[in-house]
């Protein structure tokens, strides 16, 4: 422990094995996880038919580079292209990357319609990632300080006002595109009126912006949809994934449509290791599971019930600002800081996570059991009915 770089306030508990949605300790404690690895985990632990595909995938080819063709890739390109309606897919392996991809992707545009000094429009309390491009773009000067001086080319406007984009659109000439999350994860679990997705769309049509969607966390399928934007009806220019889209081996996409299509040619940008066999085999078998088990319906049903629990269990709790979400992908609000609840919640076997200082945040595997949803509820629910009482 004493030579792993201290960049993480660890829990003091390590895991050993895990099925479903239980996890289990090293000392032989089991846990309800209700936050699978951070939105990582879609399909629980152990599931039979994503350790059968990546252990069959690892005794034929794990990786072979980018220099060859992989069928495999261009499967799961044609699947995701399917799903959302974009046209083509760049691979890389974890969200920062993909977003970075779609940084780039954006000014790439900018330069080939003239602008010079391409501009972004981001959002306040948004989060995208910590490498150096997409630390700029989050709205959270915790990730940023101490790492000045940061990327340019990143203005920053009001979560949900659109008057805002619209004002900076009339005065700076340099805005190429505008970048959101549908639901906001580390933010808090903000959700983004449909509204205000179709006026970005619309505002972005006028403008010839892209319109870049980061479905890092709540994509996958977890608000119930495969694409959060999808509720509102509408489609970007540029979408990511990552984090649950391989159910727990690391991978990254960076999809393109319309105008943002066609753009990069061989030698605009790479990734080494983006799109291998492995990653994308078990990314594909984790689609395949979503769909035969049917998990978008799941994530809305069991989602529901969570939030209903906590609404419900809640309602006369003073302390309690409010319970949001989108399917499986839940905050609870507390009028104060609540970090302490994450070791209440592992002391009494449940695994959460508290974001944003004041939330209480969710992210159970897409096939979390309506059982299990009224359990997280009501487990969580006592204990923070005990936190604000103490
Ligand atoms: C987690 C996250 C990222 C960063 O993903 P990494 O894989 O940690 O680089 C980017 N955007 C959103 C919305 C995220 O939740």
């Amino acid at each position: 422990m004493s030579h792993v770089m201290n960049t993480y306030a660890r829990l003091p508990v390590a895991f050993s094995h895990g099925n479903g949605s239980r996890v289990t300790d090293t000392e032989g404690r089991t846990y309800l996880d209700g936050l699978s690895g951070i939105a990582v985990n879609t399909l629980g632990h152990n599931h039979p038919a994503l350790v059968a595909a990546i252990s069959a995938q690892a005794g034929r080819l794990l990786h072979t580079s980018n220099l060859y063709r992989m069928p495999l890739q261009e499967q799961l390109a044609d699947k995701l292209a399917a799903m959302s309606a974009m046209d083509e897919v760049f691979f890389c392996n974890s969200g920062c990357e993909a977003n970075e991809a779609a940084i780039k992707l954006a000014r790439f545009y900018g330069h080939q319609r003239g602008v010079d000094n391409p501009a972004i429009i981001v959002m306040e309390h948004s989060f995208h990632g910590r490498t150096l491009a997409t630390l700029s773009a989050t709205g959270s000067r915790k990730v940023q300080a101490g790492f000045e001086p940061l990327v340019a080319g990143f203005v920053r406007v009001p979560f949900n006002d659109l008057d805002a984009v619209r004002a900076i659109g009339e005065r700076n000439k340099n805005v190429v595109a505008v970048m959101f999350e549908v639901v906001q994860g580390e933010g808090g679990i903000h959700v983004c009126d449909p509204g205000y997705q179709r006026g970005l769309r619309a505002l972005c049509d006028e403008n010839a912006w892209l319109l870049i969607c980061d479905e890092v966390q709540c994509g996958m399928g977890r608000t119930g949809t495969w694409f959060a934007f999808q509720q509102a009806g509408i489609r970007p220019d540029v979408a990511t994934l990552a984090k649950g889209l391989a159910g727990g081996v690391p991978i990254g996409v960076c999809l393109a449509g319309g105008k943002a299509a066609g753009l990069l040619k061989p030698g605009n940008h790479g990734s080494t290791f983006g799109g291998n066999q492995l990653a994308t085999t078990a990314a594909l078998t984790t689609l395949e599971v979503i769909e035969k088990e049917k998990l978008l319906a799941n994530a809305v049903t069991v989602g529901g019930i969570i939030r209903d629990g906590l609404a419900q269990a809640l309602s006369d709790v003073p302390g309690v600002v409010g319970v949001r979400g989108m399917g499986l992908i839940i905050g609870v609000e507390l009028d104060r800081p609540c970090g302490d609840l994450v070791q209440i919640g592992l002391d009494a076997g449940l695994l959460i996570n508290v974001t944003a200082e004041r939330v209480v945040r969710l992210l159970p595997a897409l096939n979390f059991s309506a059982d299990e949803g009224r359990e997280l509820a009501a487990r969580l629910a006592a204990l923070i009915r005990a936190f604000l009482s103490s």
